[in-house]
């Protein structure tokens, strides 16, 4: 088997996450879309303008060097901004000064938190193969040649960046593929390197993702079977014995009706006190839209996630 040349990762911003977070403060000031410079079709988020304000929620590691708000943009801490500069890396513009108006919870904010900097990611050159990486449905209209964006992706296997596109970024957006951000090895090795916190990196040929999971066949059986493989996994010294006996009881009802309720049984049978199956069906769910879940998300120790 050919290695290929270059390599990509995704840095992740979505669901698995569990470190600092940041949403715009209510005054911000949103603008207009990028659009394609030759079909008009935006090709981002609305853009958010300064003053650059937000309510922070410092997560329990403390303050992290990557924030994703829910826009295009990310903030980055001054240790990452120097890490960046220092190691000349490519890919990022703006660094706006961060406001930070609100902060909680209060009692990890215990140190005042680092300077951060908003940043935009580059829209590279880059182009994302639809076919080579699974793109269902495929695009249904002529595309165009510039932006490249097809029709909605509902679901795809992998991210392919078409040999020979890339324009060199560290990070970037590629073309045809809207809101993933893609990194070089390099940039991955920095991050590394450095112990950059929030940076959840997965090699684009295991980025997949599936946003309508329940189109697909025997869904609800396989989202119950996965549940409780999460749940025996979990299952260390017999503590949750009960309750993946209760599943397995179940399972008869399950194949033969998929849409049979058994969350809604198991939780009237322990009297709502089925913690472990509903992180277990959290897990599970992740496990099934998205293959690499289990594979790189850490989890923080502990009970809860941000709060
Ligand atoms: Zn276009």
């Amino acid at each position: 088997m050919k290695r290929p040349s270059v390599r990509f990762h995704v840095l992740h911003n979505g669901p698995g996450l569990f470190g600092c977070d940041a949403i715009q403060a209510d005054d911000a000031v949103i603008g207009e879309p990028p659009r394609c410079e030759a079909c008009g079709h935006p090709v981002g988020m609305r853009a958010w303008l300064p003053p650059v304000r937000v309510n922070f929620e410092v997560c329990r590691d403390g303050y992290c060097d990557f924030v994703f708000p829910p826009v295009n943009d990310i903030l980055v801490s001054s240790r990452f901004k120097q890490i960046y500069e220092s190691e000349g890396l490519t890919g990022l513009s703006g660094f706006d000064p961060v406001e930070i108006v609100k902060i909680k919870p209060k009692r990890r904010a215990k140190e005042p938190p680092p300077a951060y900097f908003r940043v935009f990611v580059a829209r590279s050159q880059a182009v994302v193969d639809p076919e080579a990486s699974g793109f269902d449905p495929p695009a249904d209209k002529p595309v165009c040649p510039v932006c490249r964006i097809g029709s909605n992706r509902k679901r795809w296997k992998k991210l392919v960046i078409q040999p020979g596109t890339w324009s060199g970024e560290d990070v970037f957006f590629p073309r045809g593929c809207t809101g993933d951000i893609i990194v070089s090895e390099r940039f991955k090795m920095v991050c590394e390197a450095h112990g950059v916190t929030n940076a959840l990196l997965i090699p684009v040929e295991e980025y997949g993702y599936d946003f309508y999971p329940h189109e697909t066949k025997d869904w609800d059986i396989r989202k119950y079977e996965e549940t409780l493989a999460v749940l025996r996994t979990m299952n260390r010294a017999g503590r949750l014995d009960d309750y993946v006996e209760a599943m397995e009881e179940m399972r008869k009802y399950v194949l033969a009706d998929p849409k049979f309720d058994w969350l809604e049984e198991l939780r009237e049978r322990f009297e709502g006190k089925i913690d472990p199956i509903g992180d277990a069906a959290h897990d599970a769910y992740y496990n099934l839209i998205a293959p690499w879940y289990a594979k790189y998300v850490r989890k923080p120790k502990g009970p809860s996630r941000r709060t």
